[in-house]
């Protein structure tokens, strides 16, 4: 007999989704995202933005989270907004911790598919790592040494995704202002930061997964037929040129450039605005 949460079943309020967006994209990429699959898991997830902006609040409510952090593309400046939604995932009462960049599109079911498979309760870290081979950094000791380090992290511009337990382990260097000081004893982005908290002060490991996908890699190499089984995707420039996932409809790439429109109606054919289409 359905209808009632079994004992273990994880559902998307289980989920706390961030989103890490900055003032010049409220309208360019954020309305994209709140007309799509942002409409379809409205109640788990969060923007962490730099200014006030009385539009995105009029759509997200109190899940417009204005930091005090900069609007620069600068280490410190993310570092602060990636440190503003551990934070809230912590004062949350979620279970998993989910970030992504404003250019992912997000399927909301895809991704309660795979956390579903794992347990909260243990120490998860998912997502697509950035490199095929660990990164090495220098890790400033606090003689004026450094000490050579290596570690796996997810690519943040694909999405990733963090159990409470693992985020547990990870605050004496990832709470409050903790997490801009280790991001200085490694001097690299927010997402390099968080696989070293990780991976060399945690204890933890990057669990690979195909289904995060950045605009890093070839997006045209994802067959259409499995684009509604992936966890994240998302649109960019890459080697120079426009990075799309292949799909030919509903919308024009003229009407739809990031295809996140034809996507999403695929996906949710009862869309008001879907044009009302028969499979692909
Ligand atoms: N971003 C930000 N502040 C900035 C520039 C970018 O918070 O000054 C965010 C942006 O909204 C996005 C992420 O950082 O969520 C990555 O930015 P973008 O896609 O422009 O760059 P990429 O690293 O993918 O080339
Ligand atoms: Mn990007």
């Amino acid at each position: 007999p359905g209808g009632y949460k079994t004992e273990g079943s994880l559902t998307l309020g289980d989920i706390f989704i961030a989103v890490k967006t900055t003032k010049r994209f409220h309208q360019s990429r954020m309305e994209l995202l709140l007309d799509t699959w942002i409409s379809r898991a409205r109640e788990q997830t969060y923007v962490f933005t730099d200014e006030e902006d009385d539009a995105l609040k009029r759509r997200m409510g109190d899940h417009a989270i204005f930091t005090n952090c900069s609007a620069e593309h600068s280490h410190p400046a993310l570092s602060c907004k990636m440190a503003a939604e551990f934070d809230a995932f912590l004062a949350s009462s979620r279970s998993w911790f989910c970030h992504l960049d404003d250019d992912n599109y997000l399927n909301p079911q895809a991704l309660l598919k795979l956390l579903s498979s794992y347990s909260a309760t243990w120490d998860v870290y998912l997502g697509k790592p950035s490199l095929n081979r660990p990164i090495w950094a220098s890790e400033m000791l606090p003689n004026n040494q450094t000490k050579s380090v290596h570690f796996w992290f997810a690519t943040g511009g694909a999405g990733f995704c963090i159990s409470r337990k693992l985020a547990s382990k990870m605050v004496p260097w990832a709470s409050g202002r903790n997490f801009l000081s280790t991001s200085e004893l490694i001097r690299l982005p927010d997402d390099c930061t968080v696989g070293y908290i990780i991976e060399c002060k945690v204890g933890g490991q990057l669990l690979p997964n195909a289904l995060f996908h950045s605009h890093l890699e070839n997006l045209q190499l994802i067959p259409p037929s499995r684009l509604t089984q992936q966890v994240t995707l998302s649109y960019g420039v890459f080697e120079n040129k426009l990075n799309v996932i292949e799909l030919s409809g509903p919308f024009s790439p003229q009407e739809d450039p990031s295809r996140f429109r034809s996507l999403h109606c695929h996906l949710y054919p009862d869309t008001s605005w879907c044009l009302q289409t028969v499979g692909w």
